[in-house]
């Protein structure tokens, strides 16, 4: 099953998605200018109210004054929140639950910090410890991690990207989830900018960064202008994906729950103004809690009924909220009922 949030983006058909571009902008055309921008919002990483004059086509633009988050930063949060729980909780209101394991691919320290007081989380880099590489992939930890934070990096990895999305898939659990997010257009095709390179590396040439690669007929070429993403290495861009091949590439890894989540949260700052580059969840099942995972977070719903003498903010709790959003939780009598 694919599914979309807002757009047709789910539909194989690229005509059908261009058409529901069309359709996006003309809906945003018959808004004021002011919905164009973020206005007041909640940072739902460091909970900051801020209010910012920005444009959400803005997504890598700094929005919060407090702790440097970007649109897609707090999308990506964002979209971890409804996957795991099912609601739009700020980080701070996340439960520490420590037995659900999560792992992240060059994650920002402005949120990584963060989901490691919350998880069993590990942040993992290309270039530094603790590595972790797409391509190869260390298979002992594959089935092991309830969800995976790849953020703008698929943009980057060696061909064949395939490779990387089935090392996403392979990362997870059955019932694991995969929070996604890399630059992607409504064209049919993903532009591969160096398609006939089978290897490659960087040379420094007159002070300049270049790629010298060996081609497939075995020739050797140096390439230069190329772009980087904030630094040089691994942060070279390879491709434009496409959004049917993003979806193509899901599929094929196995992801059978791809879900492009186009709605955001006026509330905490995350707005989009394309139906480019979403942020998307993906799974071959839906999210489950394990039972350590629920016997964790029961136990935080028990533990704020005792500390609450007042029964108003036990109704108010977050963790009653998160019980009843995942279908347990404390009876309690209706408001007429108290005393
Ligand atoms: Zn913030």
């Amino acid at each position: 099953m694919i599914c979309a949030a807002g757009f047709a983006a789910g539909d194989e058909n690229p005509r059908t998605a261009k058409k529901a571009y069309i359709l996006f902008h003309m809906e945003q055309e018959q808004k004021t200018p002011a919905s164009q921008t973020l206005g007041a919002f909640t940072c739902n990483i460091c909970g900051e109210h801020n209010v910012s004059s920005a444009d959400a086509s803005e997504r890598e633009q700094v929005t919060c004054a407090k702790c440097r988050s970007t649109i897609r930063f707090r999308s990506i949060l964002l979209t971890l929140s409804r996957a795991l729980f099912g609601l739009d909780l700020k980080l701070s209101e996340f439960p520490i639950l420590k037995s659900v394991r999560g792992l992240g691919f060059s994650d920002s320290d402005v949120y990584s910090g963060r989901l490691e007081n919350c998880f069993s989380y590990t942040n993992t880099f290309y270039h530094r410890e603790p590595r972790f590489d797409l391509s190869r992939p260390d298979e002992k930890e594959f089935g092991r991690y309830d969800f995976v934070i790849c953020s703008d990096v698929l943009e980057h990895v060696p061909e064949p990207v395939e490779r990387a999305f089935l090392s996403l898939s392979s990362l997870l659990k059955p019932t694991g989830i995969l929070i996604l997010t890399v630059p992607y257009s409504l064209e049919p095709e993903t532009i591969e900018h160096y398609p006939d390179l089978a290897e490659s590396g960087f040379a420094e040439i007159d002070g300049q960064t270049v790629l010298v690669g060996r081609l497939r007929n075995g020739e050797y070429r140096v390439l230069d202008q190329l772009q980087f993403h904030g630094g040089t290495g691994s942060t070279l861009e390879r491709r434009l994906f496409s959004d049917r091949s993003v979806r193509l590439g899901l599929a094929a890894a196995g992801f059978s729950t791809v879900r492009l989540d186009a709605t955001g949260s006026r509330e905490f700052g995350v707005a989009f103004s394309s139906p480019c580059s979403l942020p998307i969840s993906a799974g071959r099942d839906s999210f489950a809690l394990s039972a350590s995972g629920v016997t964790e977070l029961v136990r935080e719903i028990a533990a704020a009924r005792k500390e609450s003498a007042i029964l108003g903010l036990i109704r108010s709790s977050r963790w009653l909220r998160l019980g009843r959003a995942l279908g347990f939780g404390p009876a309690l009598p209706p408001p007429s009922l108290q005393r």
